[in-house]
């Protein structure tokens, strides 16, 4: 397994594995954590909406305790007892009544005002007797000792929107009389229920009162509140008047709101923090891939470069050696020796100054004179120089020059740059000797570009060729010498005259690297 394979797999054990699991978790139990809470919030709201009911409940029954003790003391018929008096001083209640059963026709009645009881009277009659059977039921509460109060069914043409509540109350020697109120709902919420929804309200909660039949708030802690009888607001029956809903809602977001942003916030950042973490595992694994490569490129730099300086010491020692002990007879062969030894030791010092010059590049050591240079000019010349070397090897090259163009660029980097490409293109021809050079501009950047016919470069391989130490290692390219210097060199030369190379090519077909410098 290589060695980078190796790394990822570490990689997404140790750290890629276990953050997937711990997201996963975490966001399932953000789900749950939000139905929990929700959960709580409704059983609260329940329990407060519980209490309000509760509330007005004892209230009635207060008013109901109030009446009966009223009942037991009216003995003179056209007096009002005080505790009833006390009771009809509240606005929401306009008549207090008893009968002695669903026969009696002597309604005896105590109102706010005597007209409305003169009208209600019939009314009151039917309906009672409209409702015998729950009455009749309530009667059988009250056998088992429980006191209920109910509304019942029943229309007011005189009071509108009047509700008559019913309970059985006590009577004299141990029986039972109907008794009831009619009272104004309104009134009732008003007075009873609105102070409680009050003090509850506070600043965290709208609490309203609804009648179903009407669609905004009849009450509502909050002044102008038109809210409608909605899903999002929780609601419950109101029990004193079961056609009325009590609706809550919190001010501002409702927790479910507040929950879900919550939750969604969560999300966002565990997603981002998962996503930061994958960014930085691959940055982390590009940078080891990267070590581990040069790490590799640079131990066979080390032997590429023994290698390439052994067979011209060998040769020059051999040569030497020859000479030196008088071994070439004649004056030709002598020169021959002499020659072979001159190459070779040209190329070891050319091995030794591309190294120096790497390490002075890579130092940033190196010091360009960047000035304005006529492109054209400047490589003429160098082709000139260089001429005799590329026919020696054999190539043909054809110049294609461009009108006057001038870059800002440094004069030695130049050739040492073109002579480096040159050198590659003779190096990586095989058949096809021929050489072209095209200067040329764009927009921004005056290029010479130089190409061959010769083995051309894998696809893969055109992204590393740039590297330190890089050596196409497959195919014929690998049986040639080199130093894996070279291009390396190039890049980081015309970076600093702040220019850029680029590579085209194709297996079999040739190469093309151009060299770009900022226009003057
Ligand atoms: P060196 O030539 O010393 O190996 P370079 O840095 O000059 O090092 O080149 C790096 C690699 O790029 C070479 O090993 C070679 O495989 C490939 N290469 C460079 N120039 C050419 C070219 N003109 N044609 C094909 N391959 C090339």
């Amino acid at each position: 397994m290589s060695v980078t394979r190796r790394i990822a797999i570490i990689l997404t054990v140790i750290f890629l594995i276990p953050v997937l699991f711990f997201s996963v978790y975490e966001i399932s139990s953000l789900n749950k954590d939000e139905k929990m809470i929700e959960d709580i919030y409704t059983k609260q709201l329940e329990a407060i909406l519980f209490s309000v009911n509760q509330h007005a409940d004892n209230a009635l029954e207060n008013w109901v305790a109030k009446a009966q003790r009223g009942f037991e003391s009216s003995t003179i018929e056209q007096e009002v007892p005080s505790s009833i008096q006390a009771l009809l001083t509240n606005a929401a209640i306009k008549i207090v009544f008893f009968v002695d059963s669903l026969a009696d026709s002597n309604i005896r009645g105590y109102a706010q005002d005597s007209l409305l009881m003169d009208t209600l009277s019939p009314l009151i009659k039917s309906a009672l007797l409209k409702n015998s059977m729950q009455i009749n039921r309530l009667i059988g509460y009250k056998k088992s000792g429980f006191q209920k109060i109910e509304v019942v069914q029943s229309d007011w043409p005189g009071a509108n929107n009047a509700r008559m509540l019913i309970f059985i109350a006590d009577g004299m020697d141990a029986s039972f009389r109907i008794a009831g109120l009619i009272v104004d709902p309104s009134a009732v919420i008003e007075d009873i229920v609105g102070p409680r929804l009050q003090v509850i309200a506070k600043d965290q909660f709208i609490l309203s009162v609804f009648s179903k039949s009407l669609i905004s708030p009849i009450y509502s802690t909050q002044q102008g509140d038109t809210t409608r009888l909605n899903s999002d607001a929780f609601t419950k029956d109101l029990w004193i008047f079961p056609d009325y809903s009590l609706g809550i809602r919190t001010k501002g977001a409702s927790l479910q709101q507040i929950v879900k942003e919550r939750t969604n916030t969560n999300l966002i950042f565990l997603v981002g923090l998962d996503i930061v973490l994958i960014i930085a595992l691959i940055l982390v694994f590009r940078n080891v891939k990267k070590e581990v490569q040069l790490a590799q490129n640079k131990s066979d730099f080390v032997s590429n470069v023994s290698h390439e300086i052994r067979t011209p010491l060998a040769l020059i020692s051999m040569f030497a050696e020859t000479l030196e002990m008088g071994r070439a007879k004649t004056e030709e062969k002598k020169q021959e020796y002499y020659s072979i030894i001159t190459k070779e030791t040209q190329r070891l010092s050319g091995i030794v100054n591309k190294i120096l010059n790497f390490s002075q590049t890579e130092a940033g050591k190196k010091k360009l004179h960047i000035e304005s240079i006529e492109l054209t000019k400047e490589i003429q010349a160098i082709l000139k120089t260089y001429d005799f070397h590329l026919k020696n090897k054999g190539f043909e090259y054809y110049f294609e020059p461009s009108d006057s163009l001038f870059v800002k660029a440094d004069k030695e980097a130049i050739t040492e740059m073109i002579i480096n490409l040159i050198d590659n293109a003779i190096k990586y021809s095989s058949n096809q000797k021929k050489i072209e050079i095209v200067v040329g501009h764009d927009v921004n950047f005056g290029w010479v570009a130089v190409k061959d016919h010769g083995l051309g470069i894998g696809k893969e391989d055109q992204k590393h060729v740039f590297d330190k130490f890089y050596r196409v290692s497959s195919g014929n390219l690998a049986k040639s010498q080199g130093t894996g210097l070279g291009l390396s060199i190039v890049k980081q030369l015309i970076e600093h005259q702040n220019g850029k190379i680029t590579v085209s090519s194709e297996l079999g077909k040739g190469s093309t690297f151009t060299l770009y410098f900022p226009l003057t």
